[in-house]
């Protein structure tokens, strides 16, 4: 494929840059044991975590569809979680998984796991081209999560749906990202993990996209580049249009 030159970089952040899976498996473990959850009934940490992670991933498909609002999936999120994951229900009080849920958001934006090679990519690429974050993720934990982890520098604006009123993949969110950046969707290149909000929005924005599909995901998709390591980026977009 003869290679294209972009002049502005947009990334997603949860799970293309911030490894969201590992921090927040990190807190899920502390508060496990920190709350002795065994004691409710959930027979592991391990257990816990797996639960969380497909409770939560429905629920952020949700949201992303706009069949859910904010509200209710920090609220419920937890009492749903808990549920799945065999606790005795009796003893868990709403004060509780309150209380839980604060917590949760609390910590997890304070971790600091990268996904593999992000912090070289960023390295390599500021100063070259201006970056910027694209992201579904909340306003209020997105800034933490990039100061927690030592990227926030290599970005020259954050663009959250909540800011823009509209999520990915809605042409909204991408119209206010490229007014805000005072950038060009054909001199733009989108770099993220989902294939339907970061990709398929792009694509059909007029943008060019890099998919990134560590886990190898099966689709149908027409993307403009699909890599399952971040550093194979590298040779995508070495040198910026000038
Ligand atoms: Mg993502």
């Amino acid at each position: 494929m003869s290679k294209k030159s972009y002049k502005y970089l947009f990334f997603d952040l949860d799970h293309t840059l911030w490894d969201f899976d590992a921090n927040a498996r990190e807190v899920l473990q502390e508060l496990y044991h920190h709350h002795d959850l065994a004691n409710m009934g959930i027979e592991s940490a391990d257990h816990f975590w797996d639960r969380f992670y497909t409770t939560n991933n429905g629920l952020w498909a949700k949201y992303n569809k706009g069949e859910i609002d904010k509200f209710y999936l920090r609220n419920e999120r937890f009492k749903l979680i808990f549920e799945a994951a065999g606790a005795v229900m009796p003893l868990v009080q709403d004060n509780f998984l309150k209380e839980f849920n604060k917590q949760f958001l609390h910590l997890c934006p304070r971790k600091s796991k990268l996904i593999d090679g992000a912090m070289d990519l960023l390295e390599q690429l500021h100063g070259k081209y201006p970056m910027f974050i694209i992201t579904n993720g909340f306003e209020e934990v997105q800034s933490i999560k990039m100061a927690s982890s030592g990227i926030g520098h290599f970005f020259d604006r954050v663009i959250t749906s909540e800011k823009a009123g509209f999520k990915k993949p809605y042409a909204g969110i991408f119209n206010y990202a490229m007014k805000w950046c005072q950038a060009h969707p054909e001199k733009s290149l989108m770099i993220g993990d989902n294939l339907g909000a970061d990709v398929v929005g792009a694509r059909e924005y007029g943008m060019d996209q890099v998919y990134f599909n560590p886990e190898g995901q099966v689709h149908e998709e027409e993307v403009t580049y699909e890599v399952s390591h971040l550093s194979e980026i590298h040779s995508i977009i070495a040198q910026p249009l000038r």
